[in-house]
């Protein structure tokens, strides 16, 4: 059985005392959980991961950078590298975000070569594809997908299905408010679960998690993990409220039972 996950990617928002007493309730209020095979992450900017990892410490709660530099050291300005994250014990990055793809013209490969990088430091990616709106119109959803996860998947070494982490999010869904319906989002996570069978293995297409993202709501949420290949979600807008967050969490509960 595949665990599910509530990802929740902050993006550029909240400061250090707001990051301190989201942090602090959500500990407390995470007590009253049975998590089980549940897992919640959270992505803040880099600036805040120490804080927050110094307060979710001894908890499940499990911290995300949102995007990694290619590189490791060196002459980067602003950037931040996969051992470096390391070092501090964060356990997870997003990758190839649709933000960093349309404002920082991040490609496919990029994403491949930051995956790698984080696999080889020991923190496991949340590699994110999907399609844009003309995209969808076009009837080009499959093809758009197939070759993001090749492109990708071509830069990475021997794939370990328990380190590795899928996010579909269809970019015309993306802070919206328009969300893919639970049919259309199963469609693709099919899709791609095929290609992981076809091109990976059978155990990395059974094992990966895939996450279905783009405005998912506290309201939404039930519907979209009740689809045989959504494991779980990653959530802009509605992670960065607590109320919001854990009423996602507490869906997930209920459906992992
Ligand atoms: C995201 O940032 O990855 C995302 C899906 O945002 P939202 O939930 O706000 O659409």
């Amino acid at each position: 059985m595949r665990r599910i996950i509530v990802a929740g990617n902050w993006k550029m928002n909240k400061t250090n005392q707001e990051v301190t007493d989201f942090f602090t309730q959500l500990k407390e209020e995470i007590k009253s959980l049975n998590l089980n095979n549940v897992s919640p992450i959270i992505a803040p900017p880099f600036i805040y991961l120490q804080n927050a990892q110094q307060i979710a410490n001894d908890t499940e709660i499990k911290l995300s950078a949102q995007d990694i530099s290619e590189h490791d050291f060196g002459a980067y300005t602003g950037e931040v590298s996969a051992p470096m994250l390391k070092s501090i014990n964060v356990e997870y990055s997003i990758v190839g975000h649709s933000e960093r793809r349309e404002y920082h013209n991040e490609i496919d490969m990029q994403v491949g070569i930051k995956a790698q990088k984080l696999i080889d430091n020991g923190i496991t990616p949340i590699i994110c594809v999907g399609e844009k709106e003309n995209e969808r119109e076009m009837g080009m959803t499959e093809s758009v997908i197939l070759s993001q996860l090749k492109l990708i998947f071509d830069e990475m070494k021997a794939v370990d299905p328990t380190k590795i982490i899928i996010a579909y999010e269809p970019v015309w869904a993306i802070g919206t408010g328009k969300t893919a319906t639970p049919h259309m989002a199963q469609e693709v996570h099919k899709i791609i679960r095929q290609w992981l069978a076809k091109n990976i293995s059978n155990e990395a297409a059974n094992q990966i998690p895939i996450l279905y993202g783009g405005s998912v709501k506290p309201d939404n949420f039930e519907e979209l993990l009740s689809q045989k290949d959504i494991d779980g979600g990653l959530i802009g807008g509605a992670s960065l409220k607590i109320d919001d967050y854990m009423s996602l969490l507490n869906t997930a509960t209920k459906i992992s039972k």
